[in-house]
Parts: C-alpha cells; sequence; structure tokens
C-alpha cells in the first residue's frame, strides 16, 4: 500500500521504469502531484507491471499509488479496456457467480487454494499429484485473490473484497496452502497493511513444495536441466520468493543460467495490455523467451496460469518447452515426463 512517508520524492522508480523516458526531475515531479491525488502522464503510459516497486529504495509502494490514481481517474487504457471483466469479477465475488467448490480431503491435511482459478487452468495430473495428496482443493470466484485485479484497472478490489474473501477461506477451518501467489500476498501483505485480521495459517505453494522435496529427497531423480524463469509481476510485493525459487531449483537439480530479463530486470508477461495494445505485447512476449533461449536453457518455468497462458503461444514458436512449476517437482519425481520424453 502506497505510503507517503516513506516517498522523499527521489523519482528513482519512474526514472527506471522501461515504458517511459523520463528523467529524474519529471519523474519526481508526476509521483508528487499523484501523492496530491492529481493527474500526471504516467497514467497513460503505464502497464501496470509493478517493477517501479523494486526500483523505490525506500518500499514506498509507488506501484500502489499509481494503479489507485489510474482507477480513480480512468485516465489509462487498461481501466477503459477491462471494465466489463472488472463487472463480472465483482459480481463473482458477492456470490451471484459459481458457487464455492470444495473436494474434501483427509481432516488433518491443510486446504489448497486455486483461488478464483478453474481447476483446470493448472497443468492435468495437478490435483492426483503426490505435491498435494489428501488435501483439500477448494476454489471459486469469492475465493479470487485480488490483487492480480491491478492489471485489470482494478485497484480497489482489494479493500473493497479481501475482507470477504480471508472470511470464506477462514470457514474452512484448515490451513491454506496457495497454489498462487496473489492469494499468498493478499493474507500476507495486503490483509496487515488493511487491518485485517487472517484467522488462519496459510503457506506459499513454494514452501509447501520446498518441504514436500525435502521429505522426499530419497525420491527424487535430479533432472540436470538448465532452466529459465518467468516470475509473475507479483513477485515484486514478495521479493522473499526469488530465494525460495532458488532451494526448489537445487533439490530438483536445476540450474538456472543468468538471463537479461529476470530478478529485477524481469519482464511482465503482458497480460496486463494484451488486448490494448497488442503490438507492445507481442514484441514483450517474443523478447522474453527469446532471452530465455539465448541464455541457454531448455525449458522456462511459469508459476502463475495467467502468464503460463499467455507464453504458451511464444515458447512454441521458438520451440522452448514451458513447464509449470509443480510439474517441474512432478519431474523429478517420476510422476511425469520431461517434455518431448516418454
Ligand atoms: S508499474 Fe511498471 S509500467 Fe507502471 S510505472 Fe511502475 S515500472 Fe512503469
Ligand atoms: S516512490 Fe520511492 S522511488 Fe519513487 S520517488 Fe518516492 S521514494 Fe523515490
Amino acid at each position: 500500500m502506497w505510503n507517503a512517508s516513506l516517498c522523499d520524492f527521489c523519482g528513482d522508480c519512474l526514472a527506471r521504469c522501461r515504458y517511459v523516458d523520463y528523467d529524474r526531475e519529471q519523474a519526481s515531479r508526476e509521483i508528487r502531484l499523484l501523492s496530491e491525488g492529481r493527474e500526471a502522464g504516467i497514467l497513460n503510459h503505464c502497464i501496470t507491471c509493478i517493477a517501479c516497486n523494486s526500483y523505490c529504495p525506500t518500499g514506498a509502494d509507488p506501484a500502489d499509488l499509481i494503479f489507485t490514481m489510474q482507477e480513480k481517474t480512468g485516465n489509462s487504457p487498461i481501466v477503459g479496456g477491462y471494465a466489463s471483466i472488472r463487472e463480472e469479477i465483482a459480481r463473482g465475488l458477492e456470490g451471484g457467480g459459481d458457487p464455492i467448490q470444495v473436494i474434501p480431503g483427509d481432516p488433518e491435511k491443510p486446504a489448497l487454494s486455486f483461488d478464483g482459478f478453474e481447476f483446470d487452468q493448472f497443468p492435468p495430473g495437478t490435483m492426483e499429484s503426490c505435491l498435494f495428496e489428501g488435501m483439500t482443493m477448494v476454489r471459486g470466484p469469492e475465493l479470487m485473490s485480488l490483487t492480480g485485479m491491478v492489471h485489470l484497472g482494478g485497484a480497489s478490489f482489494t479493500p473493497r473484497y479481501a475482507e470477504g474473501v480471508i472470511k470464506k477461506l477462514a470457514e474452512l477451518k484448515k490451513e491454506i496452502v496457495y497454489i498462487h501467489n496473489e492469494g499468498y500476498i493478499l493474507a500476507h501483505k495486503r490483509a496487515p497493511e488493511l487491518g485485517i485480521d487472517v484467522p488462519f495459517r496459510y503457506r506459499h505453494l513454494f514452501e509447501h513444495l520446498i518441504d514436500y522435496l525435502r521429505d522426499h529427497e530419497d525420491r527424487i531423480t535430479p533432472l540436470n536441466k538448465k532452466v529459465a524463469y518467468h516470475a509473475n509481476c507479483a513477485v515484486r510485493w514478495l521479493p522473499e520468493q526469488e530465494p525460495w525459487l532458488d532451494e526448489i531449483f537445487e533439490l530438483v537439480g536445476v540450474e538456472r543460467p543468468p538471463r537479461r530479463y529476470e530478478r529485477e530486470n524481469a519482464l511482465c508477461c503482458s497480460v496486463p495490455i494484451i488486448t490494448v495494445n497488442k503490438e507492445m505485447a507481442v514484441d514483450m512476449q517474443e523478447k522474453n523467451v527469446r532471452d530465455a533461449v539465448e541464455c541457454g536453457a531448455e525449458a522456462l518455468v511459469t508459476i502463475c496460469p495467467v502468464c503460463d497462458a499467455v507464453l504458451r503461444r511464444p515458447t512454441a514458436r521458438f520451440g522452448l518447452p514451458k513447464i509449470f512449476i509443480t510439474d517441474l517437482c512432478r519431474m523429478a519425481l517420476g510422476e511425469t515426463a520431461w517434455p518431448g520424453r516418454a
């Protein structure tokens, strides 16, 4: 959440934004305007990649300020372009969509939350995997993780609906493992910022995978592959996720060759602009995948079903296998084969 008291108007955030060509003076001026609740040119150019939060040295969360002002002023093609989708999602969050689906598991084991995604938006075999054996599976529009709504011009969704989503999950009376990191970010970052109590234990998918892999090291056959990683933009709110990913790669015997578009310099998958600026979106996808190929990677790993779907076409075009993080673990555990192998 934007914290004006942490901002010294240094301008680092927008001076480093790759989608505008601002010097520090202009960057500083625009952040000042936004912090005063006034319009600024960045609103129209921002593609909601959240990278400016990585550039901000004080943790002021400039991305939140920008996204809030984009929605408030409507001065962004993203806000206009996704109005009908926001309406549909709001209807679901208010109980007007599909009911919550619960597939009961072992009463002693946690629940795996798929947030608002459909179960089949994750790779086939995910729900049956040993990684999640005995866990209750839950999903539904009322469990939507909210934080990603900034990519659809809906920054206000988190403050409006966070309490309701947390309450619905609390009704399960279980520990929650979030298969999508935006659900974890809602519980771990956004809810406390909003003063909302989270009355259940929760874990990030990566924490769960690390524990499972450590407990079953005798079943792991190291993959001995070089793999590039595409992080979703939400990782900018959760920098601790990077070392967790590195540990998973080490456990499954995967090397992460350095590449240009990763960590602080990572590229957005392009979904926020896919309908409002298709040319730019395709260019970003291709740069991202070409960079993964050029670093010597034998596959690209994704962690978000939306990024995974968006990157399907460009990875296929470059002949680079694309693997969801849970499948990478399943390959090392012998549950499924490396792409192209019987
Ligand atoms: S979110 Fe991304 S595009 Fe928007 S201002 Fe920040 S760095 Fe630039
Ligand atoms: S939000 Fe951070 S990077 Fe941007 S001007 Fe303020 S302190 Fe500097």
